[in-house]
């Protein structure tokens, strides 16, 4: 019996400008499946706001079970004003939050790289930012946004206490430095762990464990401790003293919209979450651009697809073992920038702007 070579994808477009950006990455897909003899089968369900219009609820039980069956989601954004006044734990964000955490979805990884054809995007000096090739690997289901108690109550005199809670466990910490140390070892060999041990105990705990874990499994990684504020300043300083950078959720979130700034532009950034691999081998994955859903451009088609492109090219390298197309997309969309075609985030001076559709459209002709 021949073995089936049907890969499953999962497209979440979600909100706002998630539809323009999940558009281009399907014509993609399709032009794989027709040139490249991939047979990829593509679903596409609705996600956050755009699942609560329909259905009352931001994930279906029936989305969450195609999302654990197939080969990897992409996901495009979710959440805008239209859903803002709802309840916190039936805003459209919470889809997101429930995929990550029923998925296990532990690690996230977001490179920050800059284009060289982009050095002038950036807000910083192109000599700070050129040839600039981060991996921020952030915590992603544990921390304060999970932990417990959480809470906003009365107390006296008429007023409110907000209450979050910020915990990590030796396993937790463990599993995602492994995930840090192990990319470290195929790029220059360098982790910084941040956290604030000098005011949290969370954050003690963290230093210790990361630098127990290097000390009996990673001793040929160079790892460096670093307070998560001096980071953030540091990354504004000398970005390019980094290689990869361990966070968690907290500390992560913001280190990796900072470090996507040094790039130029939210709508070039890509990311992956991983979680284990399953009792089948599948590593259950969900890949997504690091912006949100834009409502400010949404609808205009003149939104960056790069960022949700590259993440596809990401979830052909880190779910469907297909490197060569994922060095296919990447070298695309780089021939593209090197013509000087620019969405209107990041067009500058000479360069020739194109819409949303026509930037995937040249990115497709490059693959051609
Ligand atoms: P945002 O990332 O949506 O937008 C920030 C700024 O960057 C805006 O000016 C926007 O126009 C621009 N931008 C973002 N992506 C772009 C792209 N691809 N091309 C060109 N310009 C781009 O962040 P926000 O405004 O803080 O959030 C808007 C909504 O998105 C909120 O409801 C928020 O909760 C949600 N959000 C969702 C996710 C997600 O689904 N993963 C992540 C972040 C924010």
């Amino acid at each position: 019996m021949a073995i089936s070579n049907t890969r499953k994808l999962l497209l979440l477009p979600g909100d706002g400008i998630g539809p323009e950006v999940v558009r281009e990455v399907k014509k993609i897909i399709e032009w794989l499946n027709k040139n490249k003899s991939l047979d990829f089968k593509i679903e596409e369900e609705l996600i956050g706001g755009a699942s609560i219009d329909a259905h009352k609820i931001p994930i279906t039980d029936e989305v969450f079970y195609k999302s654990l069956e197939c080969d990897a989601v992409i996901l495009g954004a979710c959440g805008g004003p239209k859903w803002d006044k709802l309840e916190f734990s039936k805003k459209p964000e919470r889809a997101l939050l429930k995929l990550r955490k029923e998925l296990k979805l532990f690690a996230n990884l977001r490179p920050a790289i800059c284009f060289e054809q982009l050095v002038d995007s950036s807000t910083l000096k192109p000599e700070i930012v050129s040839g600039l090739d981060i991996m921020i690997v952030r915590e992603l289901t544990g921390g304060i946004y999970f932990g417990e108690p959480r809470g906003i109550e009365p107390i006296k005199n008429n007023e409110r206490k907000g209450i979050n809670t910020h915990t990590y466990t030796t396993a937790e910490i463990k599993r995602i430095a492994k995930v840090a140390f192990d990319l470290a070892k195929k790029r220059k060999n360098k982790v910084t762990s941040c956290e604030k041990s000098n005011v949290m105990e969370a954050g003690v705990l963290w230093r210790e464990e990361v630098q127990d874990l290097k000390d009996k499994e990673f001793k040929n990684v160079e790892l460096e401790h670093m307070l998560a504020d001096n980071c953030a300043m540091q990354l504004l300083r000398n970005p390019k003293q980094f290689d990869v950078i361990l966070a968690d959720n907290l500390f992560g979130d913001m280190l990796s919209d900072e470090a996507a700034m040094l790039t130029g532009s939210l709508g070039l950034l890509p990311s992956a979450s991983l979680g284990s691999k399953d009792k089948n081998g599948k590593l259950r994955s969900l890949y997504e651009p690091v912006h949100g859903s834009a409502p400010d451009i949404a609808g205009k088609n003149i939104a960056n697809p790069i960022a949700t492109i590259l993440s596809l090219s990401m979830a052909l390298r880190y779910s469907l073992d297909l490197d060569k197309e994922a060095d296919l997309l990447d070298q695309a969309v780089q021939k593209v920038l090197n013509d000087g075609l620019r969405t209107k985030d990041i067009v500058s001076k000479g360069k020739k702007e194109v819409t949303t559709s026509q930037m995937g459209d040249a990115i497709i002709s490059k693959l051609n």
